[in-house]
Formats: C-alpha cells, structure tokens, sequence
C-alpha cells in the first residue's frame, strides 16, 4: 500500500522508504520506530524562520525532523514547542 511519495508498506506490514526500500517502521502502529530523528533550534529551519522564538512566545521552540536511516530522504519536518515528549504520531488502519 502506497502511504505518500517517500513511504509505502511491505507484504508483511513493516513501513518501508519507497526510495531505497529500508525499513521505516515495523508495523502499522510503529511507523517510523526505526526513522532517524533530529532535532534542533528553530532558527535553523531557514531563511522564513530566522527570529528568535524568544521574542514571540515563553516556550522553546524546535525543529524536528525525520528521514530515513538508509537514503537520508526527509520524511517529516515540524516545528513545535520543545517540552512536547515527542514527535506527534500517525498510524495507519
Ligand atoms: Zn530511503
């Protein structure tokens, strides 16, 4: 089953890169257990987001992203406050 450009899953279930075929996920509602994540000031996001979040808003913000471990391809990107706990989750019915 196709999820999107960058993912689709396997016959066994398992979330698999649609570019380099590298396990993303082990299962439906695991989908990216196994994605490379990052996170980093906001300020990094480029050239739109170059203002201190300081300036604007009490919370840290972050900028996270995920892609896959086996062709580095960006997955997710989102930009949040930094004491949520972790990535928001999708799961596939
Ligand atoms: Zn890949």
């Amino acid at each position: 089953m196709i999820i999107d450009f960058n993912l689709c899953t396997d016959e066994n279930g398992a979330v698999v890169c649609r570019h380099c075929e590298t396990t993303i996920g082990d299962s439906r509602s695991s989908p990216m257990n196994k994605a490379l994540r990052h996170a980093r000031p906001s300020v990094d996001a480029g050239p739109g987001i170059h203002a201190d979040p300081a300036l604007f808003v009490d919370r840290g913000i972050m900028l996270r992203q995920v892609s896959c471990p086996g062709c580095f391809t960006l997955l997710r990107t989102e930009i949040v406050p930094a004491e949520e706990p972790s990535y928001r989750e999708w799961s596939l019915r």
